[in-house]
């Protein structure tokens, strides 16, 4: 078949182990949520028809522009909000069911981080750390014995008697992620927990959700408005658009493919996926005689640094030119896009893209200059 412009190739099958394929802690079942109406109007839609599932000792990441529906979202998990219809199950509770002492004791296994910390202000790090374990009436050894040793995991040791006002965005935070372990929770929601940070601390904090999710088996559900802190920490990552979520899949692949126009333009504002303007402005959607094609090949996994190019032009003796190319990292694997132009006649580019798809890469023709 000959190529056309946006007409992909397969990417290779999501791994069937994975976080994938472990059961559900948090699983949203057709759920729909609308506000109240004001008095003379019509009733706020905020979600519709969210099926979601987040596999245990996973990072899902939501990320949507403001007003998406993402807080209402991450409400509706630990219980601040009801949905209209559906239920939200957390470990096999339909949270949305319980009243208010169940919801009390629901919520100590659900932790939550917040994007201005929410600390107290007149209690220091360690008195954060314990209130919602002074709050379940445990005493103050063993309070003591517990609070001590998420300050050390959270790297605030020393700072366990400073108050808030004395501490950095990225150590208030810490003092955040501590106080929502303090109950042992099986997962953490984090709510836009790294908006307010500056990046170097922001890639800290994420390194530190990666920590706690791989040594405590935590599964987080964070939501952001960010495709950088997606491409840091989630394995997964759901797309939402006006309450609904339009993708959903494995961070890699949604990142290789992505299927919507939202995630592509989320992902356009990371460097390396969109094309220099000097190409784009002069990309047209169809061949004219002695046109170059551009092409942009995904690596991904193991062909992330295999020599793919030179092969191909060896193979086919094909000029390929190198207009853009970045290799990265996605959730701690090798993850490549270059974008190349080659000759843009129907049998050379035939022949440059099959080449490509035998050697296991995606690649997709995005017009031509
Ligand atoms: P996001 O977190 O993605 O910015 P929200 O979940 O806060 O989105 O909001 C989704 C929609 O619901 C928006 O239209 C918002 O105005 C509306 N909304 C959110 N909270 C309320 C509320 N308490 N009352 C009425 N409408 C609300």
């Amino acid at each position: 078949m000959e190529p056309t412009v946006n007409t992909p190739l397969p990417l290779p099958a999501e791994p069937a182990q994975g976080p994938a394929a472990r059961p559900a802690i948090i699983r949203f079942e057709a759920v729909a949520k609308s506000y109240p109406a004001r008095r003379g109007q019509a009733p706020v839609p905020a979600l519709a028809d969210i099926s979601l599932d987040v596999p245990e000792g996973a990072i899902l990441g939501v990320i949507g522009r403001s007003g998406a529906g993402k807080s209402t979202l991450i409400r509706l998990v630990n219980g601040l909000e009801k949905p209209t219809s559906g239920q939200v199950m957390v470990d096999g509770v339909d949270i949305g069911a319980l009243g208010a002492a169940d919801l009390r004791d629901a919520r100590r296994s659900i932790g939550m981080i917040f994007q201005h910390f929410n600390l107290l202000a007149r209690r220091t790090a360690f008195q954060n750390v314990a209130l919602p374990l002074e709050i379940a009436g445990l005493p103050a050894r063993e309070i003591k014995t517990r609070v001590e040793p998420l300050l050390e995991l959270v790297g605030l040791a020393d700072k366990r008697d400073r108050y808030p006002a004395e501490l950095s965005g990225g150590q208030k935070q810490r003092v955040g992620i501590a106080r929502a372990l303090a109950t042992r929770p099986r997962v953490l929601l984090s709510d836009e927990a790294t908006s307010a940070l500056d990046p170097e601390t922001t890639n800290q904090i994420l390194a530190l959700l990666r920590k706690v999710n791989a040594e405590l088996n935590l599964t987080v559900l964070l939501i952001t408005h960010e495709m950088a802190v997606i491409k840091a920490v989630a394995d997964r990552v759901a797309v939402i658009e006006g309450g609904r979520i339009v993708e959903e899949g494995a961070t890699y692949t949604v990142f290789a493919r992505p299927q919507h126009a939202t995630t592509r333009s989320f992902l356009s504002a990371l460097t390396g996926q969109s094309l220099p303007p000097q190409v784009a402005d002069r990309l047209r959607p169809e061949p004219e005689p002695g046109c170059a094609a551009v092409i942009r090949i995904v690596f991904t996994g193991a062909h992330a640094t295999d020599p793919v190019l030179s092969r191909v032009s060896r193979l086919l003796s094909v000029d390929l030119n190198i207009l853009q190319a970045q290799v990265d990292d996605i959730s701690g694997k090798p993850f490549g896009v270059i974008v190349v132009s080659a000759p843009g006649d129907a049998p050379t580019l035939a022949a440059v893209t099959s080449a490509v798809a035998r050697l296991g890469l995606s690649a997709e023709v995005l017009g031509y200059v």
